[in-house]
């Protein structure tokens, strides 16, 4: 039926548009190769509210106001994704030379309006443009003017910029206006209206969805989420010495009225340590979970240590994901 109604909008919009600007509307790859390791995953969309609030094209909470391009995030910054060209077109603009750090050390008078950080701007004929952020340091590999394929390497994910997590920030523009490629030609306040401009692979792999287990793994103590962005917690895996064992995970997208709860238990299978589930009074773009225990005195028994994160809404579990770690004598 959704479908249905969206091929239906689709017709209405193309008909009542003026023959010269009928020309079809670049259809869009995803702008970051993702492969298993990296993980890709939508943190925010474009904002549909005109005023202070933010609702994204589902009428959801997965933006923020004045959002204008789709966020695709990567668990970390040593994944070191590519950054590829949504569609055929001409370099229009590349910048490169700005430092990986995150906003929050260096804040945003530092970035002196240069908000995009490293990126790219392509143009794709018709009006239409796309412009690629964040991107690492020395990673550019197009010059101005330069033609590209959908699919050529860009650059690569990086922290440059207005950012606080690793990712490639994508604006779709027509005639120098802001589209949601999720929801092009969407009437204002339609939830889930408009024409999706992706490949059918790239719809269905960028699927609407809330609550992603973006990273998770297990550390020798608390971490941070900085450790968690930048991937050094990865340096942090429990060995039989470690004082502490700590099974960690970073959701994003988590909804008002989610109450996560994870819970660490060891290889005979006894909890060992677990959170009180909160509930969210409202959506969370990320939140970091970690629980643990302490060393005990005849040492860490050997085997299989596991942690399960679940989302409870209303006392009733609405996601569950398990992951485990081995740990030697
Ligand atoms: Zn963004």
């Amino acid at each position: 039926m959704l479908l249905r109604s969206t091929l239906l909008i689709a017709a209405g919009l193309f008909s009542l548009m003026p023959s010269a600007l009928r020309a079809e509307p670049p259809r869009l790859s995803p702008p970051l190769r993702c492969e298993p390791e990296t993980g890709c995953f939508i943190q925010s969309y474009v904002d549909h509210d005109p005023g202070p609030g933010s609702s994204d094209f589902a009428c959801g909470a997965r933006t923020y106001d004045g959002h204008n391009g789709t966020d695709f995030r990567i668990r970390s910054l040593r994944a070191q994704a590519e950054v590829l060209a949504s569609a055929d077109g001409v370099v229009k603009g590349a910048r490169d030379g700005m430092q990986d750090v995150s906003v929050r050390v260096i804040g945003k008078s530092a970035l002196g309006g240069r908000e995009c950080g490293n990126g790219v701007v392509v143009e794709h004929g018709d009006g239409w443009s796309t412009q690629y952020c964040h991107m690492a340091q020395g990673s550019v590999t197009v010059k101005d003017g330069a033609r590209v394929r959908r699919g050529d390497v860009l650059g690569r994910v990086g922290l440059s910029g207005n950012t606080e997590f690793p990712h490639v920030h994508l604006t779709v523009r027509q005639n120098g206006k802001v589209v949601d490629p999720f929801a092009y030609g969407r009437p204002p306040a339609a939830c889930n209206a408009g024409v999706s401009l992706w490949t059918p692979e790239a719809a269905s792999a960028f699927a609407y969805r809330s609550r992603i287990l973006l990273a998770r793994g297990f550390a020798d103590g608390p971490v941070t989420g900085e450790e968690i962005d930048t991937g050094t917690v990865e340096d942090r895996r429990p060995i039989p010495a470690s004082a502490a064992v700590v099974a960690w995970v970073r959701l994003i997208g988590v909804e008002a009225g989610d109450a996560p709860k994870l819970v660490l238990t060891g290889p005979d299978g006894t909890v060992l340590s677990e959170n009180k589930p909160e509930v969210q009074d409202r959506a969370k773009a990320q939140i970091h979970l970690f629980v643990g225990r302490k060393r005990p005195p005849e040492g860490w028994p050997p085997g299989t240590y596991a942690a399960a994160l679940s989302v409870l809404r209303d006392g009733k579990t609405v996601s569950e994901e398990r992951f485990t770690m081995d740990l030697g004598r």
